[in-house]
């Protein structure tokens, strides 16, 4: 196993690399991660949360399951998943600023989170993953939903109803991600209000 490169990233900041085919990146987290990808090629195709649930016949994947693009081209792999006391979750978009604002105007912040919320953040997954990727040229608006690791989510399937938790994997717990071309690849350490978000570790290695 040769190292590329071992970053750490802050809470509530976004971060980007590129990788090789074949290289695996590993997240290292005990938070919710907003995580995507382009490829590196050709940047409008990118991970895409429907075909990835449709491939897999699921809504939370895990060790040997594929991430898929818009064209249904194998993008990741998950060669490991080290979580053992939650899900991943694929229904979510980011969390941003404009989102915090709109659910404390309503005055819903306790009906979406499992805590009270003191103070929102002004800023989340979406500003973090924005700034991330636009030394790449790509606008906000075109960064697709992410696969959101660690995002415990209780979904009634009969009623669709959803519901945030308080579960989160222990301290050491990771993620390994096998990329199936070169890729871009993003993610934010979400706010993760439900929580209170924690700074998230990344190493991209050849195995
Ligand atoms: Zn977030």
């Amino acid at each position: 196993m040769k190292t590329i490169l071992q970053q750490h990233v802050p809470h509530n900041t976004g971060w980007s690399a590129e990788m090789k085919q074949g290289q695996v990146i590993r997240i290292t987290a005990t938070t919710t991660v907003d995580f995507v990808f382009f490829k590196l090629q050709n940047l409008i195709e990118r991970f895409d949360q429907p075909r990835t649930k449709v491939y897999n016949m699921k809504l939370f994947i895990s060790t040997g399951d594929k991430l898929m693009g818009r064209n249904n081209q194998h993008m990741m792999t998950i060669t490991y998943d080290g979580n053992q006391t939650g899900t991943h979750d694929l229904q979510k978009g980011m969390c941003s600023g404009y989102r915090f604002k709109l659910a404390q105007q309503e005055n819903r912040l306790a009906e979406y989170y499992p805590r009270e919320i003191k103070e929102i953040p002004d800023h989340g997954c979406y500003e973090n993953l924005s700034k991330a990727v636009a030394k790449y040229g790509i606008i906000p608006e075109d960064i697709p939903s992410p696969f959101n690791l660690n995002q415990h989510m209780i979904i009634d399937g009969k009623t669709g109803k959803m519901e945030h938790t308080q579960v989160r994997p222990p301290e050491g717990n990771y993620m390994d991600l096998r990329a199936e071309m070169d890729l871009l690849v993003a993610l934010s350490a979400c706010p993760d209000l439900a929580v209170g978000g924690k700074p998230v570790d990344v190493m991209i290695y050849e195995p």
